[in-house]
């Protein structure tokens, strides 16, 4: 009799230990969806964009839709085929997003649009949801693939983000490919930017009161806007990973920095919840933290990746006042493509090889 009371006690004390362990490492909330997680979507997956705004099917010749409809899938195919053979995510956010990076279409890397100065300053940021570390690179001119150097910074310095010309140096003495700022000139963004120019002129008020700010971001500007690219990816293994890399916005001034380059805005990734890339008004990304909100109502309010990032971008960024939209990969490979714009240049593909492009809303 003594010895079966004093199992029932071991057996009691064991358990209560167990759950002691769960909730040191999950908050009480985090066990709830711990045991959501164990439904596995998909065993890998991977979700692109390639900026929100106002893309509108009227806009649009039958000839560029289908340009950026071939490169979005060459570029998620990259990625694909990495998680496909147990490639890690974070390989497969990088090269997916050089692919993006090295075409014309997107305002990344080759594409990047103008800043007033008549330059072309890239921001980017990658971090790796297992360890939660991240890199980032804000300004640089000379980087053809700034997405590299936020990985290397990541991997390779103490340090999580550096910024213009240090940032070019560091890119130099890790061997990343350097440019010509030249290599960054399209003749496409150059007369967006001219067309900014015009407009603004015609409208000439002082930058720094509020009326002229919101002057400078009116509904023409933002259509100059879009075309940051992103990706984020869950990897065989059960890890995620996110990156962004932009040109920003046209017309950007005195070192303006977006969104795209800020950990927890642009960019987040995080094992216990989801890998989240932004495209949009960076202003209010940054102010809302967008990609770390949408991870922290998953962790601490047990929200689905769904819900959390419609409740950022259907609610609180239009509530603010600004626009854009995200994708997110969860760790069961559920993928959510969120945008309150027109439209958004997106494309998923699942454990199965599945491909879905999109570009305006359904
Ligand atoms: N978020 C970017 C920025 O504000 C722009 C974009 O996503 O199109 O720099």
């Amino acid at each position: 009799m003594r010895k079966s009371i004093l199992l029932i006690l071991l057996l009691v004390v064991i358990s209560s230990c167990k759950k002691n362990t769960q909730s040191n490492y999950d908050s009480d909330v985090d066990s709830d969806i711990t045991t959501n997680a164990t439904k596995k979507v998909n065993e890998f997956a991977i979700i692109i964009h390639g900026g929100a705004g106002t893309i509108l099917k009227e806009n649009m010749t039958p000839e560029t839709e289908a340009a950026y409809k071939s490169k979005l899938e060459e570029a998620i195919k990259v990625g694909y085929e990495i998680l496909k053979h147990g490639g890690s995510s974070l390989d497969a956010v990088q090269k997916t997003i050089n692919v993006m990076e090295d075409s014309p279409l997107f305002n990344a890397g080759k594409g990047a649009v103008f800043t007033n100065a008549e330059t072309n300053e890239l921001d980017a940021s990658i971090m790796d949801g297992k360890t939660l570390n991240a890199g980032a690179s804000a300004g640089t001119k000379t980087v053809r693939n700034p997405i590299n150097l936020a990985r290397v910074i990541m991997e390779k310095s103490p340090h999580v983000m550096m910024a213009g010309t240090g940032a070019e140096t560091y890119a130099k003495e890790q061997g990343l490919s350097i440019v010509d700022p030249d290599y960054f000139f399209t003749e496409r963004r150059f007369n967006a930017l001219k067309r900014v120019k015009e407009k603004e002129a015609n409208n000439a008020k002082p930058i720094d009161t509020e009326s002229a700010y919101l002057e400078f971001y009116d509904s023409d500007i933002k259509n100059y806007k879009f075309g940051t690219v992103g990706c984020a990816a869950l990897d065989k293994n059960g890890n995620l990973a996110a990156g962004t890399s932009t040109g920003g916005m046209t017309n950007k001034r005195y070192g303006r920095v977006g969104d795209a380059p800020i950990i927890g805005a642009g960019t987040y990734a995080n094992n216990n919840s989801c890998a989240v890339s932004s495209t949009g008004w960076g202003e209010y990304f940054i102010r809302a933290m967008v990609a770390y909100d949408i991870s922290a109502l998953m962790q601490y309010k047990g929200l689905t990746l769904q819900e959390a990032a419609r409740e950022v971008i259907q609610k609180k960024i239009p509530e603010l006042g600004g626009d854009g939209g995200i994708v997110a990969v969860d760790k069961n490979g559920t993928m959510v493509a969120e945008f309150n714009t027109a439209g958004m240049y997106r494309a998923t593909m699942n454990d199965k090889g599945e491909l879905d492009i999109g570009i305006y809303k359904e």
